[in-house]
Protein backbone atom coordinates (compact mmCIF):
# COMPACT_ATOMS: atom_id res chain seq x y z
CA UNK A 1 0.00 0.00 0.00
CA UNK A 2 3.08 2.52 0.65
CA UNK A 3 3.41 3.36 -3.27
CA UNK A 4 -0.05 4.53 -3.46
CA UNK A 5 0.72 6.80 -0.33
CA UNK A 6 0.51 10.04 -2.52
CA UNK A 7 -1.80 8.92 -4.51
CA UNK A 8 -4.03 8.26 -0.94
CA UNK A 9 -3.19 11.73 0.26
CA UNK A 10 -4.52 13.21 -2.89
CA UNK A 11 -1.23 13.98 -4.19
CA UNK A 12 0.50 13.57 -7.49
CA UNK A 13 4.47 13.91 -8.38
CA UNK A 14 5.52 16.39 -10.57
CA UNK A 15 6.60 14.00 -13.55
CA UNK A 16 7.15 16.71 -16.05
CA UNK A 17 10.65 18.07 -16.79
CA UNK A 18 12.13 15.13 -14.79
CA UNK A 19 14.51 14.06 -18.25
CA UNK A 20 17.21 11.83 -16.65
CA UNK A 21 20.45 11.45 -18.42
CA UNK A 22 23.50 9.68 -17.27
CA UNK A 23 26.07 11.59 -15.37
CA UNK A 24 29.68 11.58 -16.74
CA UNK A 25 31.50 9.26 -14.68
CA UNK A 26 35.64 10.80 -14.83
CA UNK A 27 37.95 8.39 -16.18
CA UNK A 28 40.99 9.62 -15.16
CA UNK A 29 43.57 8.63 -12.95
CA UNK A 30 45.67 10.55 -10.95
CA UNK A 31 47.34 7.70 -8.69
CA UNK A 32 49.23 5.13 -9.11
CA UNK A 33 49.83 2.43 -6.19
CA UNK A 34 52.82 1.97 -4.58
CA UNK A 35 52.81 -1.73 -2.63
CA UNK A 36 56.85 -2.06 -2.08
CA UNK A 37 57.40 1.28 -0.45
CA UNK A 38 56.26 1.01 3.11
CA UNK A 39 54.67 -2.06 4.35
CA UNK A 40 52.30 -2.76 7.93
CA UNK A 41 53.70 -4.97 10.60
CA UNK A 42 49.80 -5.63 11.78
CA UNK A 43 48.50 -7.58 9.86
CA UNK A 44 46.64 -11.36 9.78
CA UNK A 45 45.42 -14.06 7.49
CA UNK A 46 41.51 -13.70 6.74
CA UNK A 47 40.93 -17.23 6.63
CA UNK A 48 40.37 -18.49 10.35
CA UNK A 49 38.74 -21.49 10.78
CA UNK A 50 38.00 -24.76 8.42
CA UNK A 51 34.68 -26.22 8.99
CA UNK A 52 34.22 -30.15 7.92
CA UNK A 53 30.95 -31.01 6.47
CA UNK A 54 28.99 -34.31 5.31
CA UNK A 55 26.72 -33.87 2.29
CA UNK A 56 24.02 -37.02 3.65
CA UNK A 57 24.18 -37.72 0.29
CA UNK A 58 25.58 -39.90 -2.48
CA UNK A 59 28.02 -38.84 -5.13
CA UNK A 60 25.94 -37.52 -7.94
CA UNK A 61 23.61 -35.48 -5.43
CA UNK A 62 25.67 -34.13 -3.60
CA UNK A 63 27.51 -32.30 -6.77
CA UNK A 64 24.34 -31.57 -7.93
CA UNK A 65 23.59 -29.71 -4.69
CA UNK A 66 26.59 -27.53 -4.15
CA UNK A 67 26.88 -26.78 -7.84
CA UNK A 68 23.35 -25.64 -8.66
CA UNK A 69 21.32 -24.31 -5.40
CA UNK A 70 22.85 -21.73 -3.28
CA UNK A 71 24.82 -23.77 -0.92
CA UNK A 72 28.37 -24.47 -1.69
CA UNK A 73 31.73 -24.85 -0.09
CA UNK A 74 35.41 -24.79 -1.16
CA UNK A 75 35.98 -28.10 -1.56
CA UNK A 76 34.05 -31.27 -2.14
CA UNK A 77 35.46 -34.92 -1.62
CA UNK A 78 33.78 -37.74 -3.01
CA UNK A 79 33.42 -41.32 -2.00
CA UNK A 80 35.17 -42.95 -4.94
CA UNK A 81 38.34 -44.42 -5.56
CA UNK A 82 40.27 -41.73 -7.30
CA UNK A 83 43.07 -39.20 -5.88
CA UNK A 84 40.72 -36.17 -7.26
CA UNK A 85 39.55 -33.50 -4.48
CA UNK A 86 36.65 -30.93 -6.23
CA UNK A 87 37.58 -26.63 -5.97
CA UNK A 88 34.05 -25.38 -6.05
CA UNK A 89 34.50 -22.24 -5.05
CA UNK A 90 38.00 -20.40 -4.89
CA UNK A 91 39.57 -19.54 -1.39
CA UNK A 92 39.12 -15.78 -2.23
CA UNK A 93 35.48 -15.96 -2.18
CA UNK A 94 32.68 -16.94 0.29
CA UNK A 95 30.91 -20.45 0.06
CA UNK A 96 28.10 -20.67 1.47
CA UNK A 97 28.58 -23.86 4.00
CA UNK A 98 28.17 -22.92 7.72
CA UNK A 99 25.31 -20.70 8.07
CA UNK A 100 24.08 -18.81 11.64
CA UNK A 101 26.29 -20.14 14.68
CA UNK A 102 29.88 -19.23 16.04
CA UNK A 103 32.88 -20.65 17.25
CA UNK A 104 35.47 -18.97 19.11
CA UNK A 105 34.18 -15.45 19.38
CA UNK A 106 33.76 -14.99 15.53
CA UNK A 107 30.43 -15.73 14.28
CA UNK A 108 29.15 -15.32 10.42
CA UNK A 109 31.87 -18.01 9.54
CA UNK A 110 31.68 -17.98 5.95
CA UNK A 111 33.57 -14.70 6.00
CA UNK A 112 36.32 -16.15 7.59
CA UNK A 113 36.72 -19.55 7.00
CA UNK A 114 37.26 -22.67 4.50
CA UNK A 115 34.55 -25.52 3.86
CA UNK A 116 34.98 -28.63 3.04
CA UNK A 117 32.19 -31.11 2.19
CA UNK A 118 32.50 -35.07 2.25
CA UNK A 119 30.12 -37.43 0.98
CA UNK A 120 29.00 -39.77 3.71
CA UNK A 121 25.32 -40.63 4.33
CA UNK A 122 25.05 -39.76 8.02
CA UNK A 123 23.06 -41.58 10.18
CA UNK A 124 22.35 -45.58 8.87
CA UNK A 125 19.09 -44.99 7.21
CA UNK A 126 17.58 -47.72 9.76
CA UNK A 127 18.14 -45.13 12.36
CA UNK A 128 17.01 -42.18 10.60
CA UNK A 129 13.77 -42.09 12.22
CA UNK A 130 15.55 -43.05 15.86
CA UNK A 131 14.85 -39.65 17.31
CA UNK A 132 11.28 -39.41 16.15
CA UNK A 133 9.41 -41.34 18.38
CA UNK A 134 11.07 -39.70 22.19
CA UNK A 135 12.75 -42.53 23.32
CA UNK A 136 16.04 -40.97 22.87
CA UNK A 137 17.80 -37.53 21.85
CA UNK A 138 20.47 -38.17 20.34
CA UNK A 139 22.22 -40.38 17.56
CA UNK A 140 25.17 -43.01 19.43
CA UNK A 141 27.99 -43.87 17.88
CA UNK A 142 26.73 -46.86 16.09
CA UNK A 143 24.11 -44.73 14.10
CA UNK A 144 26.56 -43.03 12.33
CA UNK A 145 28.00 -44.19 8.71
CA UNK A 146 31.24 -45.11 8.84
CA UNK A 147 34.05 -42.79 6.29
CA UNK A 148 35.77 -44.39 3.33
CA UNK A 149 39.35 -44.65 4.18
CA UNK A 150 40.79 -42.77 0.92
CA UNK A 151 38.19 -40.13 1.95
CA UNK A 152 40.16 -39.79 5.72
CA UNK A 153 43.53 -39.70 3.91
CA UNK A 154 42.40 -36.99 1.54
CA UNK A 155 40.86 -34.75 4.36
CA UNK A 156 43.60 -34.92 6.33
CA UNK A 157 45.94 -34.34 3.83
CA UNK A 158 44.16 -30.89 2.50
CA UNK A 159 43.32 -29.91 5.93
CA UNK A 160 47.08 -29.96 6.81
CA UNK A 161 47.45 -27.91 3.65
CA UNK A 162 44.74 -25.30 4.26
CA UNK A 163 45.71 -25.04 7.93
CA UNK A 164 49.21 -24.52 7.06
CA UNK A 165 48.80 -21.56 4.44
CA UNK A 166 46.33 -19.70 6.70
CA UNK A 167 48.25 -20.43 10.08
CA UNK A 168 45.47 -21.72 11.73
CA UNK A 169 45.50 -22.56 15.08
CA UNK A 170 44.53 -26.15 16.14
CA UNK A 171 40.84 -25.86 17.83
CA UNK A 172 39.71 -23.63 14.79
CA UNK A 173 39.45 -26.82 12.78
CA UNK A 174 36.31 -27.82 13.68
CA UNK A 175 33.18 -29.88 12.24
CA UNK A 176 29.87 -27.97 11.89
CA UNK A 177 28.22 -29.14 14.64
CA UNK A 178 30.87 -27.33 16.82
CA UNK A 179 29.92 -23.84 15.14
CA UNK A 180 26.22 -24.75 15.14
CA UNK A 181 25.09 -27.30 17.30
CA UNK A 182 21.87 -27.19 17.71
CA UNK A 183 21.15 -27.23 13.78
CA UNK A 184 24.17 -29.32 12.67
CA UNK A 185 25.54 -33.28 13.19
CA UNK A 186 28.14 -33.40 11.08
CA UNK A 187 30.44 -34.55 10.50
CA UNK A 188 28.92 -36.95 13.18
CA UNK A 189 30.62 -39.34 15.70
CA UNK A 190 32.64 -41.38 13.06
CA UNK A 191 35.01 -38.62 11.78
CA UNK A 192 38.23 -39.35 12.94
CA UNK A 193 39.08 -36.79 15.10
CA UNK A 194 41.70 -38.41 17.27
CA UNK A 195 43.76 -39.96 14.12
CA UNK A 196 43.87 -36.45 12.33
CA UNK A 197 45.40 -35.10 15.83
CA UNK A 198 47.70 -38.11 16.34
CA UNK A 199 49.03 -39.29 12.38
CA UNK A 200 48.71 -36.07 11.08
CA UNK A 201 49.76 -32.89 13.62
CA UNK A 202 45.69 -31.84 12.41
CA UNK A 203 43.32 -29.86 15.06
CA UNK A 204 43.05 -30.17 18.48
CA UNK A 205 43.20 -32.88 21.13
CA UNK A 206 43.96 -33.35 24.64
CA UNK A 207 46.55 -34.62 26.77
CA UNK A 208 45.82 -38.13 28.39
CA UNK A 209 47.68 -37.10 31.44
CA UNK A 210 45.63 -33.80 31.94
CA UNK A 211 42.66 -35.40 31.29
CA UNK A 212 43.04 -38.19 34.18
CA UNK A 213 44.02 -35.33 36.60
CA UNK A 214 40.98 -33.34 36.25
CA UNK A 215 38.70 -36.20 36.28
CA UNK A 216 40.11 -36.67 40.33
CA UNK A 217 39.80 -32.94 40.61
CA UNK A 218 36.31 -33.11 39.52
CA UNK A 219 35.32 -35.69 41.83
CA UNK A 220 37.06 -34.04 45.22
CA UNK A 221 34.96 -30.36 43.73
CA UNK A 222 32.18 -30.75 41.80
CA UNK A 223 31.49 -27.70 39.31
CA UNK A 224 28.55 -25.99 39.34
CA UNK A 225 26.55 -26.08 36.01
CA UNK A 226 27.80 -22.64 35.86
CA UNK A 227 31.36 -23.33 36.14
CA UNK A 228 30.90 -25.95 33.85
CA UNK A 229 29.27 -23.70 30.93
CA UNK A 230 32.01 -21.08 31.48
CA UNK A 231 34.07 -23.79 30.59
CA UNK A 232 32.53 -24.31 27.52
CA UNK A 233 32.46 -20.68 26.38
CA UNK A 234 36.36 -20.45 27.21
CA UNK A 235 36.91 -23.24 24.51
CA UNK A 236 34.90 -21.15 22.01
CA UNK A 237 31.44 -22.82 22.11
CA UNK A 238 28.18 -20.87 21.67
CA UNK A 239 26.95 -21.80 25.17
CA UNK A 240 24.03 -20.24 26.88
CA UNK A 241 24.03 -19.13 30.24
CA UNK A 242 21.02 -20.49 31.71
CA UNK A 243 21.46 -22.39 35.34
CA UNK A 244 20.00 -25.59 33.83
CA UNK A 245 20.99 -28.67 31.23
CA UNK A 246 18.51 -27.14 28.65
CA UNK A 247 17.97 -28.87 24.93
CA UNK A 248 20.46 -26.04 23.56
CA UNK A 249 22.80 -26.30 26.00
CA UNK A 250 22.77 -30.17 25.44
CA UNK A 251 22.96 -29.88 22.20
CA UNK A 252 26.55 -28.12 22.91
CA UNK A 253 27.30 -31.27 25.00
CA UNK A 254 26.75 -33.55 22.32
CA UNK A 255 28.49 -31.60 19.52
CA UNK A 256 31.55 -31.68 22.04
CA UNK A 257 31.28 -35.78 22.70
CA UNK A 258 31.25 -35.86 19.03
CA UNK A 259 34.13 -34.44 18.54
CA UNK A 260 36.07 -35.51 21.29
CA UNK A 261 34.54 -38.44 23.00
CA UNK A 262 33.00 -39.68 19.75
CA UNK A 263 32.29 -43.66 21.35
CA UNK A 264 29.71 -42.49 23.64
CA UNK A 265 28.11 -38.99 23.08
CA UNK A 266 25.01 -38.75 24.89
CA UNK A 267 24.29 -35.17 25.33
CA UNK A 268 24.50 -35.33 29.01
CA UNK A 269 27.15 -33.99 31.13
CA UNK A 270 29.81 -36.69 33.23
CA UNK A 271 32.72 -36.57 34.96
CA UNK A 272 35.35 -37.59 31.50
CA UNK A 273 33.61 -34.76 29.55
CA UNK A 274 34.23 -32.16 32.16
CA UNK A 275 37.55 -33.21 32.12
CA UNK A 276 38.81 -33.68 28.60
CA UNK A 277 36.96 -29.90 28.31
CA UNK A 278 39.30 -28.60 31.31
CA UNK A 279 42.54 -30.64 29.54
CA UNK A 280 41.50 -28.93 26.27
CA UNK A 281 41.37 -25.39 27.94
CA UNK A 282 44.72 -25.63 29.98
CA UNK A 283 46.48 -27.03 26.58
CA UNK A 284 44.91 -24.49 24.18
CA UNK A 285 44.47 -21.31 26.30
CA UNK A 286 44.34 -17.85 24.93
CA UNK A 287 42.53 -15.91 21.96
CA UNK A 288 43.31 -15.67 18.62
CA UNK A 289 43.88 -12.12 17.29
CA UNK A 290 40.84 -10.20 17.09
CA UNK A 291 42.64 -6.32 16.40
ZN1 LIG B 1 27.39 -29.21 7.36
Amino acid sequence: MVKNIFLALGLTLPLIGCVTTAPQVATTKNYSVDSDTYQSTGKSQRIKTIVLHYTVSDNERSIKTLTTGNVSAHYLILDKNDDKIYNLVPESERAWHAGEGGFTGRTILNDTSIGIEIVNAGIKPEYRDALKNGDMDYHPYEHYVAFDELQIKKVAQLVQDIARRYDISPKNIIGHADMAPSRKIDPGAKFPWERLYSEYGIGAWYDEVDKQYFMQQVQLATPTIREVKQAFRDYGYQMNTTDVWDKESRDVIYAFQLHFRPLKPTGIMDIETYAILKALNKKYAGRDDFY
